[in-house]
């Protein structure tokens, strides 16, 4: 009688996010809609402007990452310089 040893795990499920909102409300000059993510995964670095006030930043991703990952890094930053 043999014994598996492999267990088959599920694949791991995808999460949901339906939010692939690219466009975020720009912290520098409060114009909504105005910061604009561009996730370069070659790269591995999302930059995020606005096209407003042309306040700039950039941070590391990874693979994963998402526009909005990119904004929050952003938020952070404007927080530890405050
Ligand atoms: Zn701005």
């Amino acid at each position: 009688m043999g014994r598996r040893k492999s267990k088959r795990k599920p694949p791991p499920r995808r999460k949901l996010i339906k939010n692939m909102e690219k466009q975020f409300n720009c912290p520098f000059c409060n114009h909504e809609k105005s910061c604009e993510v561009s996730l370069d995964k070659r790269k591995n670095v999302g930059r995020i402007t606005c096209r407003v006030c042309k306040e700039y930043f950039q941070t590391p991703i990874i693979s994963l990452s998402e526009a909005i990952d990119v904004y929050n890094d952003w938020i952070d930053a404007c927080e530890q310089i405050n």
